[in-house]
C-alpha cells in the first residue's frame, strides 16, 4: 500500500502541476487571442467609418453645394444614404447650425441647437468622428462622421452622417463571439456606444473611471476587471487609431477557470480511482507473495533441523520464490553432502579417539563428562556409560578435587587455549588406587558454553624409572662419597709414611731414592686432591640447600674475596656488569663463579688475565651470565668434553687441576634449571656462559 501511494501520489502531483502550468500558458495565450479579437473588431468598425467618410467626402464635392442648391444636394444625399449604411445625413453651417437633415423633408423647420462636436469639422477643416450624442431631430443616441466641404480653400460647411448604436451592434454581432462573452464599443469619452448584450440598458453609460484611465493609457491590453453587470471578467481591448474608440471584450472569469477546475476534478477523481485500483491489485499481489513466502517457511525450518524437505515446494507465485525454492533444495542437497562429510569426519575422529593410546576426555563448563574414549575407560576403570553421567572430579582423589575445579575455572577464565601440567598429577582409578598422570587441557567455546578437552597419560612407568634413576644416582653419589672419604685416610697415612721415610732415612739415601720418594709423595698429593674434588662433587646434592632469591652481584663479590690471593698473585683484572637476582643456592653459585674465574686465571699465559663478567636478559625471559677471559682458549672439538668429569686438556705439569671443576659447574647450573656452554677458539680466549631462568618464572613454576 505504501509502495502504491509512493508511486501514484508524486505522479498525481506532477500531473496537477503540469495542468496548472498548462493552464497558465493557455491563459496567456487566451489573453493575447482576446486582444487580437478586439483588434479585429476595431478594424471592422474602422472599415465601416471609413466607408461613411469616403461617401461623405464624395458628397462634399457636389456642385450643388457650391451653387447653394440645397434642394438638389438633399436629393443627392438621400440617394447616397443607402450606400453609406448610415442613419441620416446632415448638412451643417459654419457654426454648426443645421441646414438640412435627411430625417426631415426638405424645407421643414429644423431644431436650432447647434452640434457642438461637429463644429470642429469646419474649424479644423478635417474629418471628425463624433462621440455618442443624442440626435437633435431623432432624439436618440448616435455617433457621427463629419467631413468638411472645402470651398475656395477653406471649410464653410460640414457634411455629417450619423450611425445608430444598433448599426454598430450589428458589426459586433457579425464577429459571432461566444454567447457568454460581451463586446462593446467605447468612445473617447469612455461612453458605451454599442454592446452585444443589453444594448438598450447600457448605451450611454460610462465605463468605470479605472477602465477609462486604462483605455487612455495604452492602445491594447487585457486586464482583470468587472463587467457593468458586476461579473468578474477578463477585459481585452484595442483602441482605434482612426476614431479613438475602443472595442472591449469582456470574458467572465468563471468560464475561464471552469476548464482548470474541471481538469483538476478529473485528475483528483482519476487519482482516487487509480489508487483504489492499484490498492486492490497490490492486495492481490501481496497475498500471492505472502502465500508463497509462508509456503517456504516449513521447508526452511526442515532444512535448518537437518530433515529432508518432505513435501514438494509450493507452486511458486513469482520467479524469485521459485529461485529461493530451488536454492533451498540445493542447500538441502549441500547440507546432506555436508552432513555426510561430517559423519565421515566424525567417524574418522572417533576411530582416532578410540585407537589413541592416551585417555581423551571432554567435559563441559560444569565439568560434566561428555566424551570418554576407550583409553580413558581402560585408564580409569569406568565404562563409557558410567563416565558420561559423572563429573571429571571423580577421576582425581577427593583431596585434590577442589583444587582441580579451581584450576579448571581459572584456566577457563584465562582464555588460554592450552594448558599442560608442569608436574605429575594424581589420577584415581575406579578401584580407588591412585596413579601418576600427565595431562594436557585445551578449551574451546561451543554454543556459548566452554568445553574442556583432557588428554591424560598414565606416567606410572616414567615416574618409577625416574625414581629408580634418582635412587641409583643417590647410591652412586653415596658410593663416590664413601669411596673418596674412605680413600683419604689411607692416603693420609701413605703421605705421613713417605714424610717419615724422607725425614729419618733421607740423609742416608742416594739422590735416585730421594727422587723416587718425591715422586711418590707428589702422586699421593694429586690423588688426595682428586679424592677431595671427587668428594665435593659427590657432596653437591647432599649439601644442596633450598633455593632463595640470590643477588648474583653479591655472589660475585663473595667469590672475589675468597680468591683474593690468587687474583693478586696473577695480577688478574676482573670487571663485571650488573648481574641479576636469581632463585638459587648461594653456596653453589659461589662455587660456580669460583670454578669459572679460577679457570680463567689458570689457563692464561704470557700476560695478565683480563676477565669480564656480564649478564643479558633474553627474549624468552632467561638470563645468560657470561665469564669471558683472554686466556689460551679451547679448540672447538673439546667444547663438549671439558664439562665431563676428569676430562682435562693438559697434564698437571702444564696446568694444575683435576678435571672436576667444569663438571661441577654443569651440575650446579643444571640443578638451577639452566645450561652451560663455552664459546672459544685456541689462543682466542674463552667465554663460558650459563643460563638462569628469571626469578618471577621460577617463583611461579609449581614444579619447582
Ligand atoms: P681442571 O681445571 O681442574 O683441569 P676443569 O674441569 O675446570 O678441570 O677444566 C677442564 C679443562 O678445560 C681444563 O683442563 C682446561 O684444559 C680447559 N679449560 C677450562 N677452563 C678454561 C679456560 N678458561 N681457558 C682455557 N681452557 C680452559
Amino acid at each position: 500500500m505504501i509502495l502504491v501511494v509512493a508511486c501514484i501520489l508524486p505522479a498525481a502531483i506532477m500531473v496537477g502541476s503540469l495542468i496548472a502550468y498548462q493552464y497558465q500558458r493557455e491563459q496567456a495565450q487566451f489573453r493575447s487571442n482576446a486582444i487580437t479579437t478586439a483588434r479585429t473588431m476595431v478594424f471592422a468598425v474602422d472599415q465601416r467609418l471609413l466607408v461613411v467618410k469616403a461617401g461623405l467626402t464624395a458628397l462634399a464635392t457636389s456642385p450643388s453645394l457650391r451653387t447653394r442648391d440645397y434642394s438638389s444636394f438633399y436629393a443627392e444625399a438621400t440617394a447616397t444614404l443607402p450606400d453609406l449604411n448610415a442613419e441620416n445625413i446632415v448638412l451643417l453651417g459654419p457654426d454648426g447650425e443645421m441646414i438640412l437633415n435627411t430625417l426631415k423633408p426638405f424645407g421643414s423647420p429644423l431644431p436650432a441647437n447647434k452640434a457642438s462636436q461637429l463644429k470642429q469639422v469646419v474649424q479644423s477643416g478635417k474629418p471628425v468622428f463624433a462621440d455618442l450624442f443624442t440626435g437633435a431631430v431623432a432624439g436618440t443616441h448616435r455617433v457621427a462622421v463629419g467631413v468638411p466641404v472645402i470651398d475656395g480653400g477653406k471649410a464653410g460647411y460640414s457634411i455629417n452622417a450619423s450611425i445608430t448604436p444598433d448599426r454598430l451592434q450589428a458589426i459586433l454581432l457579425q464577429q459571432r463571439l461566444p454567447a457568454h462573452w460581451v463586446a462593446e464599443i467605447v468612445d473617447t469619452a469612455g461612453t458605451i456606444v454599442a454592446r452585444t448584450r443589453d444594448q438598450e440598458r447600457f448605451v450611454g453609460a460610462k465605463v468605470t473611471a479605472t477602465a477609462r484611465k486604462r483605455l487612455s493609457e495604452v492602445s491594447e491590453a487585457a486586464v482583470d476587471s468587472t463587467t457593468l453587470e458586476g461579473v468578474p471578467a477578463l477585459a481585452a481591448f484595442s483602441r482605434s487609431g482612426l476614431s479613438g474608440w475602443a472595442v472591449v471584450i469582456a470574458i467572465p472569469t468563471d468560464s475561464l477557470t471552469a476548464d482548470l477546475r474541471r481538469s483538476m476534478l478529473w485528475l483528483g477523481f482519476g487519482t482516487l480511482l487509480l489508487l483504489a485500483f492499484t490498492f486492490a491489485l497490490a492486495q492481490a499481489l501481496g497475498n500471492g507473495i505472502v502465500r508463497t513466502t509462508r509456503g517456504l517457511i516449513a521447508p526452511a525450518l526442515a532444512l535448518g533441523s537437518g530433515e529432508p524437505l518432505a513435501a514438494p515446494l509450493p507452486e511458486p507465485w513469482f520467479r524469485e520464490a521459485a529461485q529461493l525454492g530451488r536454492a533451498l533444495e540445493q542447500a538441502a542437497g549441500l547440507l546432506s553432502g555436508a552432513n555426510r562429510a561430517l559423519t565421515q569426519s566424525e567417524a574418522r575422529l572417533r576411530a582416532i579417539l578410540e585407537s589413541a593410546m592416551d585417555a581423551v576426555i571432554i567435559a563441559d563448563e560444569d565439568h560434566r563428562i561428555i566424551l570418554f574414549n576407550a583409553a580413558a575407560e581402560k585408564l580409569f576403570g569406568y565404562s563409557r556409560q558410567e563416565a558420561l553421567v559423572a563429573s571429571v572430579d571423580r577421576l582425581v582423589p577427593e583431596r585434590l578435587r577442589d583444587d582441580l575445579a579451581a584450576r579448571l575455572d581459572a584456566f577457563g577464565q584465562s582464555g588460554d587455549q592450552y594448558l599442560r601440567s608442569t608436574q605429575v598429577l594424581v589420577g584415581l582409578h575406579r578401584g580407588s588406587e591412585e596413579f601418576p598422570i600427565d595431562a594436557a587441557i585445551s578449551q574451546f567455546v561451543e554454543d556459548g558454553r566452554r568445553i574442556y578437552t583432557f588428554i591424560v597419560r598414565d606416567v606410572t612407568e616414567r615416574v618409577r624409572s625416574h625414581d629408580e634413576l634418582v635412587r641409583s644416582n643417590l647410591d652412586l653419589q653415596q658410593f663416590a662419597f664413601v669411596a673418596s672419604h674412605d680413600l683419604r685416610t689411607p692416603l693420609r697415612s701413605i703421605k705421613g709414611y713417605l714424610h717419615l721415610l724422607e725425614k729419618r732415612y733421607g740423609p742416608g739415601l742416594d739422590v735416585k731414592a730421594l727422587d723416587l720418594i718425591h715422586r711418590a709423595s707428589n702422586a699421593v698429593q694429586t690423588l688426595d686432591r682428586l679424592t677431595e674434588d671427587l668428594l665435593s662433587y659427590a657432596r653437591l646434592d647432599a649439601q644442596a640447600k633450598p633455593f632463595t632469591a640470590i643477588d648474583c652481584n653479591e655472589v660475585l663479590a663473595d667469590t672475589l674475596q675468597l680468591m683474593d690471593a690468587a687474583i693478586v698473585e696473577s695480577a688478574a683484572r676482573i670487571s663485571a656488569g650488573p648481574l641479576p637476582v636469581v632463585l638459587g643456592d648461594r653456596g653453589q653459585l659461589v662455587q660456580l663463579f669460583q670454578n669459572l674465574l679460577s679457570n680463567s686465571i689458570t689457563y692464561c699465559e704470557g700476560h695478565a688475565p683480563e676477565i669480564r663478567v656480564t649478564s643479558e636478559l633474553g627474549a624468552d625471559g632467561v638470563w645468560t651470565i657470561s665469564v669471558a677471559d683472554n686466556g689460551i682458549g679451547i679448540e672447538a672439538r673439546h667444547h663438549e668434553r671439558i664439562f665431563e668429569v676428569f676430562k682435562r686438556l693438559h697434564t698437571s705439569q702444564e696446568y694444575p687441576g683435576t678435571g672436576i671443576g667444569l663438571a661441577m659447574c654443569r651440575r650446579i647450573v643444571e640443578r638451577h634449571g639452566g645450561r652451560i656452554w663455552v664459546a672459544s677458539a685456541a689462543g682466542q680466549g674463552s667465554t663460558f656462559s650459563f643460563t638462569m631462568p628469571v626469578i618471577s618464572e621460577v617463583h611461579h613454576d609449581p614444579a619447582t
